[in-house]
């Protein structure tokens, strides 16, 4: 073929242990590259883990650690994860290897060499969390991603003259396909479009880094490091030739799959440092969303996260990835519980694929002793209407995988599960296998070697989504290996009569209640203490968690950590009814959406609102308030409002339009 094609995770922030939403981003590069390689493309998977940084630097000291003893065991346990779920990545690699340090020190000089580094002197604020200058903030001004208060730094630093790139960024952008999907696109274009400063590309107050080439007092800012991971881990840089030809076979990059809270280290520092080194450009920057938590809701204070391992021992893997690919609908927010995991489970897998497998397969074991029948050429038009669907299904689902619409894709494959259950039980072969005249013979064959070939095809082009159990009904059809398939040469009525199947087993025990206890429970006693708050989890590279002090040195002033604010839960909510209470002057009843449901609220809010000028509102809401009884009414929350000394209190709100259920932070 010779076609190459080269996918990247994002490197993993060592700052937190893997759980879901990082396996999330992994599973589906994983499925992409596994779908690249049975096209017959030459493809490398890269994945690895982002290790310095202040953040991290400080993390290990509170562990009592030395940054690398802590960096190895996070990033030993990416890997261990990754092992166990069969990700097919084809290396994996860490910042604080010595190829990449060298090799990203060698692209600093490059940059610099080219005239787009000068040295000049930076005061202003910054994001430890992030790792983020925040430009143009005044000293504690919050950050505009995480909402942390910013630090103060002042320092002599190295710059990147980012300013340089903002036309040509512009450009760029202008192919829809660069950046995806296109709410992230215009994101970035009116990001750079307000205009581009220089980037501090240098710290020198920590030293957990890559030391600035000639300059060590310096560490290489840490998003410059991990974005070279992309090229680093491919030969960038390196003096050996082998090396080199591996980059010159894949770079650029396919896609960088990444969660959106990285866009815009993706999407513009990225190509601008690439364009200063005259690098070729990624071909294809896609963002994900995020993965929420269903479980959220009821223990959000216990920071708790749902681990892969959970649900991998319960259900195992194929069901974790067929679940997120299925069910998140690719670039929006997606969510999880275990309910729908298992409800997903049992209708698309156990009662689904499962079942059609094991009842073809076993009437074909009772009928024609194992082997593949023959089907005689007919006039039935509900046989041409499975041939016919199932090419359908073939060429639309490779449409919408090429397009990242994994979810849609898989519907349209089970769609095809759909139609050849009702053929079998419009065709009855159960009845035809009663008889034995010869026409009833030749109906029997057709009917199930008609069921057995659409079952063949939704299982090939399943199998990058779920290679385990796809491998296993491939071998009960007889078919031998299924990662020697090529399929893009995949259509109907390639499976030879006479094949011999293979043991029928069930791949897909359906699930009861009990296995989602069983999984709850696992979560409860497993809960890890290196957590992040749920809600706060990107999907993604680079989740958002404080490195909480544990005896904070502050505490008597007054103030509180970030951990301590964090387990207030602040939530955009949308009044849709209210009234007053009656006996009580000064309180309302609220019914208020916080997109996760509605709530009873009773707020003292009377006198300066009449019910009827609230209804369709946004406001403020303590989410996690324990309830509590107003008037005999239940009160499950508390509005926010100004209260003002004398005067009536003022909710607060938003100046621009935000969606109900956001979180406040
Ligand atoms: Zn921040």
């Amino acid at each position: 073929m010779g076609k190459k094609f080269y996918i990247t995770t994002p490197i993993y922030y060592v700052n937190a242990r893997p759980h879901i939403g990082h396996a999330y981003t992994t599973i589906v590069c994983d499925t992409i590259a596994r779908r690249q390689r049975m096209l017959g493309a030459d493809t490398f998977f890269l994945t690895g883990t982002d290790e310095h940084g202040q953040k991290i630097e400080r993390a290990a000291q509170e562990a009592g650690k030395t940054p690398q003893q802590y960096a190895d065991q996070i990033s030993g346990e990416f890997r261990k994860l990754w092992q166990r779920m069969g990700i097919s990545n084809d290396d994996f690699i860490r910042t604080t290897e010595d190829r990449h340090k060298k090799r990203t020190q060698e692209l600093f000089r490059r940059i610099r060499d080219n005239g787009y580094i000068y040295k000049g002197k930076y005061t202003g604020q910054y994001c430890v969390s992030d790792e983020l200058y925040v430009d143009g903030a005044k000293p504690g001004d919050p950050c505009p991603l995480c909402g942390r208060p910013t630090e103060t730094v002042e320092e002599e630093n190295y710059f990147f003259k980012l300013s340089a790139f903002q036309d040509k960024l512009l450009e760029l952008y202008a192919n829809p396909d660069f950046v995806r999907p296109e709410t992230r696109r215009n994101e970035v274009i009116s990001f750079v479009r307000s205009g581009l400063r220089d980037l501090s590309i240098s710290r020198s107050t920590f030293s957990w880094g890559i030391p600035v080439p000639d300059d060590p007092k310096h560490v290489i800012y840490v998003w410059l490091d991990a974005l070279a991971n992309y090229i680093t881990a491919i030969g960038y840089g390196s003096t050996h030739g082998g090396a080199q030809a591996a980059f010159q076979k894949y770079w650029p990059a396919d896609v960088h799959m990444i969660g959106k809270e990285i866009v815009r280290f993706h999407c513009v520092y990225w190509p601008a440092f690439l364009l200063a080194a005259g690098l070729p450009l990624p071909k294809a920057i896609v963002a994900h969303g995020w993965l929420l938590f269903e479980e959220n809701k009821m223990s959000k204070s216990r920071g708790n996260i749902v681990r892969a391992d959970t649900i991998i021992d319960v259900l195992g893997n194929d069901a974790l990835r067929y679940f997120l690919l299925r069910e998140v609908v690719f670039g929006q927010d997606g969510s999880f519980s275990f309910d729908a995991l298992v409800q997903r489970y049992n209708a698309d897998l156990a009662n689904g694929l499962g079942n059609l497998a094991s009842r073809t397969l076993t009437m074909i074991g009772r009928y024609f002793q194992g082997e593949i029948p023959a089907v005689l050429p007919s006039a039935n038009t509900s046989d041409n209407a499975i041939a016919e669907a199932a090419q359908k299904t073939i060429s639309e689902f490779n449409a919408l995988f090429d397009q990242f619409q994994f979810s849609r894709a898989l519907e349209v494959a089970w769609g095809l599960v759909g139609l050849v259950d009702k053929y079998i039980v419009e065709n009855e072969p159960w009845s035809l296998g009663e008889k034995q005249d010869p026409a009833s013979r030749g109906r029997l064959g057709t009917v199930l070697h008609t069921s057995a070939e659409a079952l063949r095809i939704v299982t090939a082009l399943a199998h990058p989504v779920m290679p385990e159990s796809t491998a296993k009904i491939w071998a009960q059809l007889g078919l031998g290996d299924i990662r020697k398939l090529d399929l893009s040469a995949l259509q109907w009525a390639q499976l030879p009569a006479g094949t011999r199947l293979g043991k029928i087993e069930p791949v897909f025990p359906r699930a009861d209640k009990s296995t989602v206890e069983r999984m709850q429970k696992m979560e409860e006693q497993g809960r890890a203490p290196v957590v992040t708050p749920p809600s706060e989890t990107p999907a993604a590279a680079q989740p958002v968690p404080s490195p909480a002090p544990k005896a904070p040195a502050s505490v008597s002033d007054g103030k509180i950590t970030i951990d301590d604010f964090a387990k207030i839960e602040l939530r955009v909510g949308q009044v849709k009814a209210a009234e007053k209470v009656k006996g009580a002057d000064k309180l309302l009843r609220l019914e208020v959406d916080i997109g996760t449901e509605t709530r009873q609220l009773v707020a003292g809010i009377a006198e300066a609102y009449a019910p009827e000028t609230l209804i369709g509102r946004k406001v403020v809401i303590v989410a996690n308030l324990m309830p509590r009884k107003l008037r005999g009414l239940e009160s499950n929350g508390m509005i926010v409002a100004a209260s003002l000394e004398g005067g009536k209190p003022v909710l607060a709100g938003f100046l621009e339009d935000v969606p109900v259920g956001a979180r406040l932070k």
